[in-house]
C-alpha cells in the first residue's frame, strides 16, 4: 500500500480530492516502477487539482506532473533499480498517474537519470518550472541571444518559471530586467539576479504594435498584453520565448515585430520534449543554476498541503518553488 492524492469525480462531474491509501496493482501499466521521493507545485497541479482547464482528462487521477526518486523495480534496458531519476511531464498527473503519490509506474522512456548535480529534493525544487526556464534558456541561445545582445526581460519573475529562469540567466552573465506584480520582492528578485526591477503594470496594458526597443530576448510566463509589449519592445533579431499564460491565453499582437526587427517568437512546451534534449537541459541546470540560489527560493510541504497549495498557486501568491516531500 501507498499514500497518494486522489482526484476522484462522481456521477454529477464534480471532482473531490483526499489523501487515499491505494495498492501497488491499481497503479497504471509501465516498465519502470519509482519509489517517489519528492514532487513539486506548478501551476498546471494547481489547475489539475482544481480541476480547471480540462488538464485532468481522466478519472480517478494522481495528479503532480513531476517527480524525483528511484528506481524500485524495471524491465526498461536503462533502469535498474536504485537508480536515481527525473519525470518531467510527458502527460503525468494529467493522463497517466503521477508524482503526488509515494510510487509511480511509468513507461521508462519518460524517466531522465538524475545527474549527480542533485539529490532528489533539489530535482524537485527545480521541477518543471526551473526546466521549463532552462528550455527557454536554450531557446534564447539557439537564437544567438548572448549577454552582449542586450538586456533580458523576465515575466511573471516571483513565481517559479520566473525565479529560476532570473537565477540560471543572472549566473550566465546576462542583465536581467524583472517584471512582477509584486515590487515588495524586489530584494528577493535582486537576490536571484535581476538587475532592474519593474511593476509589471508598465507591460500589461494594450500594446502599440513597436515601441522603442529595450531587450534582447525575454521569458515570458504571463502571456496576453504583456506578451504583447514584450514582443514591441524586442531589439532588432532578439527572441522571446513564450512559456505560459498566467495573465491570459490571447495574444493581441500584430506582425510588426517579426517583419520589422526579425524578432522571433519561440513556444515553449516542456511536456513533449525528446529525451536527448531533456538530458542536456539538466545538464546545463547541473551547472547554470547555483544550488545556493535554488535552496534560497524553495520550501518543502507535506502531501496534505497540496489543496491549500494549489488554490495558492492560483491566485499567484506562491513565491519561488515549493517541493512536496511525498513521504512526510
Ligand atoms: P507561478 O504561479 O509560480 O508563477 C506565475 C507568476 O505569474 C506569478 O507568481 C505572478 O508573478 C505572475 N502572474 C500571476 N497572475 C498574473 C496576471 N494576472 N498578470 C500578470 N502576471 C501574473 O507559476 P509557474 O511559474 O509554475 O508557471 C508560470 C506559467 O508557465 C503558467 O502559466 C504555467 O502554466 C506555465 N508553464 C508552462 C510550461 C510549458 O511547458 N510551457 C511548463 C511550466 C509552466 P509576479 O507576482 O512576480 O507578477
Amino acid at each position: 500500500m501507498f499514500r497518494a492524492l486522489l482526484l476522484e469525480q462522481d456521477a454529477d462531474g464534480a471532482v473531490t480530492n483526499r489523501v487515499a491509501e491505494l495498492d501497488e496493482a491499481q497503479l497504471p501499466e509501465g516498465d519502470v516502477l519509482v519509489d517517489v521521493e519528492y514532487s513539486t507545485v506548478n501551476y498546471k497541479d494547481g489547475l489539475a487539482i482544481k480541476n480547471l482547464n480540462r488538464v485532468v482528462r481522466s478519472f480517478p487521477m494522481v495528479p503532480g506532473v513531476d517527480f524525483a526518486g528511484k528506481v524500485a523495480e524495471s524491465s526498461h534496458p536503462d533502469f535498474a533499480a536504485g537508480d536515481r531519476v527525473v519525470l518531467n511531464g510527458w502527460g503525468v498527473g494529467e493522463s497517466h498517474w503521477g508524482g503526488y503519490a509515494q510510487k509511480a509506474r511509468v513507461p521508462g522512456d519518460w524517466l531522465v537519470t538524475l545527474p549527480d548535480a542533485f539529490s532528489t529534493e533539489q530535482a524537485m525544487a527545480v521541477g518543471t518550472a526551473g526546466y521549463t526556464s532552462m528550455l527557454a534558456v536554450l531557446a534564447l541561445e539557439e537564437h544567438d541571444v548572448t549577454p552582449d545582445k542586450g538586456p533580458i526581460v523576465v515575466t511573471g519573475s516571483s513565481g517559479g518559471v520566473g525565479s529560476t529562469a532570473i537565477a540560471i540567466l543572472g549566473k550566465l552573465g546576462y542583465e536581467v530586467v524583472a517584471s512582477t506584480g509584486r515590487v515588495g520582492e524586489a530584494d528577493y528578485l535582486r537576490g536571484l539576479g535581476a538587475s532592474e526591477v519593474i511593476d509589471r503594470d508598465e507591460l500589461s496594458g494594450e500594446s502599440p504594435p513597436l515601441a522603442t526597443g529595450r531587450w534582447a530576448g525575454a521569458v515570458d510566463a504571463v502571456g496576453s498584453t504583456t506578451l504583447a509589449n514584450i514582443l514591441a519592445a524586442t531589439l532588432e533579431n532578439g527572441c522571446v520565448a513564450a512559456c505560459g499564460l498566467a495573465q491570459g491565453a490571447d495574444l493581441p499582437t500584430t506582425v510588426m515585430p517579426f517583419i520589422l526587427r526579425g524578432v522571433t517568437l519561440a513556444g515553449i512546451n516542456s511536456v513533449m520534449v525528446p529525451r536527448i534534449r531533456r538530458r542536456l537541459c539538466w545538464e546545463r541546470l547541473g551547472t547554470d543554476l547555483d544550488p545556493d540560489l535554488l535552496a534560497d527560493m524553495t520550501t518543502v510541504e507535506p502531501l496534505d498541503a497540496l489543496p491549500r497549495l494549489a488554490d495558492e498557486i492560483l491566485a499567484g501568491h506562491i513565491r519561488g518553488r515549493v517541493v512536496i516531500d511525498v513521504n512526510a
